[in-house]
């Protein structure tokens, strides 16, 4: 039976160590705050807005939403985004994204500066994330992933990590911050050939895929770490949500397998309060 890595006591840790740290900047007069911007009202940004604002309440660290209308117009956005990032009292700036087609989504994420971007919207913070330089914040779920890796105490400096999927937001920065801590690297996609036999070769196998339960037995193999990033509806049980791993079957075979749903979509909240308190002590030196 493999061990499961499950997210709650990595978050957890995080979050220990985040309510110290700020309640420290806060005798120095520093009240790190996050601030969220969201577009609409989408059912799934509601619901991350909700936990966003819990976590935030139980650590202490300030949050501000800044809510606009679907309809707004191009430049009216890019007036109050840019006020949003210019205030000094905020330190970390979500965005929820995709945003509503007549915006031009790369020229709004583009004002967000890079030492408030804690989710890495704008391209310049990846390509300095991708330069391993450190002023710039990898997105909150490939982070997440390698505080459960380091949490597990999972080796990676020489060990073969084959990442699945090349998103932006999981596979390209995954692979780049496991290749900063010396992981052997590949990445995976939809024109891969033989995928479960790459696959298999991996020491440590990330999913990030978007389809529900596709890494089955033929891809793992004794000995392997299995972290997943999925989260699909679950086809066998409607209104539940699962991963890219069809846990069930790989399971028995692997060393160290992460769960959905308690695995790292559980770490992801933790990230985000992370960078935003990170954001506050760089800003006030
Ligand atoms: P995405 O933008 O759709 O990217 C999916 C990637 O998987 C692409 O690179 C695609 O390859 C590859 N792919 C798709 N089907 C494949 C197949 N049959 N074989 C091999 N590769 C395949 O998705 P994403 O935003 O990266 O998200 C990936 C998953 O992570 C989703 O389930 C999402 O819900 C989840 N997610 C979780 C969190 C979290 O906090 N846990 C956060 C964000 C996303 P091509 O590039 O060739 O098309």
């Amino acid at each position: 039976m493999a061990e499961v890595l499950k997210g709650k006591p990595v978050a957890d840790a995080i979050l220990a160590e985040l309510t110290k740290k700020i309640a420290e900047l806060k005798e120095r007069n520093l009240m790190p705050k996050l601030g969220i911007i969201r577009v609409g009202a989408r059912p799934d940004d509601l619901y991350y807005e909700g936990g966003v604002k819990k976590t935030c309440a139980a650590i202490g660290l300030l949050l501000q939403v800044f809510e606009y209308p679907e309809n707004i117009a191009q430049d009216v956005f890019e007036k109050e985004v840019a006020e949003v990032v210019a205030k000094k009292d905020i330190h970390g700036i979500l965005m929820f994204a995709p945003l509503p087609k007549h915006l031009n989504e790369k020229k709004i994420r583009s004002l967000i500066s890079v030492a408030k971007d804690v989710d890495c919207l704008n391209i310049a913070s990846a390509g300095q994330v991708y330069a391993d330089e450190l002023g710039a914040f990898p997105p909150c779920t490939p982070a997440a992933c390698m505080e459960m890796l380091h949490f597990y105490n999972i080796p990676i400096k020489g060990r073969r990590c084959v990442v699945l999927g090349r998103s932006l937001v999981v596979g390209k920065p995954m692979a780049m911050l496991l290749l900063r801590e010396h992981g052997t690297v590949t990445i995976c996609h939809s024109r891969t050939i033989d995928l479960p036999e790459v696959c298999r070769e991996a020491d440590i196998l990330i999913a990030g895929v978007g389809r529900a339960k596709m890494v089955n037995a033929d891809y793992v193999k004794k000995g392997q770490v299995v972290i997943d990033v999925g989260i699909n509806q679950d086809p066998d049980n409607p209104g539940k949500y699962c991963g890219d791993v069809n846990f069930q079957a790989v399971e028995p075979i692997v060393e160290k397998i992460s769960p959905v749903p308690a695995g790292v979509g559980s770490i992801t909240t933790a990230m985000l309060c992370k960078h935003t308190v990170m954001a506050c002590e760089t800003l006030s030196q």
